[in-house]
């Protein structure tokens, strides 16, 4: 490439919504140290400061184990996506028993919702109780319900009723974590849970043609698609260039919103994503703006946040 016709974009500055992001894995390795410091300080904590990357998953649950080192992740986390230049942010987290103050809507900034996530070992009772806490907290924090957690756990069947019911509730949104794996991706199972009428679906990896052409049929569904943990957690073939955002993000029936994931895990912020695809597609400018303003349809904010979203989007 030759540096006189390389266009510098700030990526960052671009206005960006991020609809795909769990909390936990959201949380910085400096945010993570912070805590760490305090609770070892107060003698809270037998941990080891740096985890080794294999076992972050539980170190940070183990960590992150009081309601108030979780406000104080949260709000960290929240200040880190406004500094990548995000400006609406819908993060997901599962539900768990924790000492102190019960979760409430005050950690929730103007314009950012939360999920509830109904994990894929969840048996239907734990999972209607999920359903219970999402209906309680509706409209005050909560936006949605998500399905995720080990693709390798089959599905319990009744969880589908949970679901059936979830779709019942008037303003809940519904995203669900699809085909992120092989073995989470037969056609039975997409079938099963595109019957649920999700608005959003994600990851969307391993589909085979008969589910595309489903996915199709529900004009408007969201995909969100999130390159780099896809490609550095080995869960494609290849690298960035055979990410199938190629074959999506063109597709006039669904909208793709790039996503992080786990950003605390992949260290590839949501500006990073945007410059991802820029250099591996071919996006210019104007097409990096119409993809973030398309995704402001699959928001769960309602109609008063696409409003503000809209009139602050880059416009090219
Ligand atoms: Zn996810």
């Amino acid at each position: 490439m030759t540096g006189s016709q390389t266009i510098v974009v700030d990526y960052k500055a671009l206005p960006k919504i991020e609809l795909h992001a769990h909390l936990s894995g959201s949380i910085s390795r400096q945010c993570l140290h912070e805590i760490w410091v305090m609770k070892k300080a107060a003698g809270e904590t037998s941990l080891q400061d740096r985890p080794f990357f294999p076992l972050f998953s539980s170190y940070i649950y183990n960590l992150i184990n009081d309601a108030a080192t979780l406000r104080y992740a949260t709000l960290s986390v929240l200040r880190d996506f406004a500094a990548d230049g995000v400006v609406y942010l819908e993060l997901r987290t599962a539900p768990r028993a924790m000492p102190g103050a019960g979760l409430t809507g005050r950690l929730r900034p103007d314009h950012s919702g939360h999920h509830r996530r109904i994990d894929r070992r969840h048996t239907p009772t734990q999972a209607s109780q999920v359903l219970l806490l999402a209906k309680h907290f509706l409209g005050r924090g909560v936006v949605g319900i998500d399905l995720g957690g080990n693709p390798a756990v089959p599905l319990h069947p009744a969880v589908g009723l949970i679901f059936e019911e979830a779709r019942r509730v008037p303003g809940m949104g519904m995203m669900l974590h699809f085909a992120e794996a092989e073995c989470s991706a037969s056609d039975a199972e997409l079938d099963m849970l595109l019957g649920w009428r999700p608005e959003r679906i994600g990851h969307v990896i391993h589909v085979s043609d008969r589910v595309k052409r489903n996915i199709v049929r529900r004009p408007g569904i969201g995909l969100e698609l999130c390159l780099s943990c896809n490609v550095h957690a080995g869960m494609i073939h290849g690298g960035f260039e055979s990410h199938h955002f190629a074959e999506w993000w063109k597709v006039e029936e669904t909208v793709v919103v790039l996503s992080t994931d786990d950003v605390g895990v992949f260290g590839s912020p949501l500006s990073n994503e945007y410059a991802l695809v820029a250099r591996h597609f071919g996006l210019n400018h104007a097409e990096i703006c119409a993809l973030v303003r398309k995704g402001v349809d699959v928001i769960f904010g309602g109609e008063e946040e696409k409003r503000r979203l809209r009139s602050i989007l880059c416009m090219q």
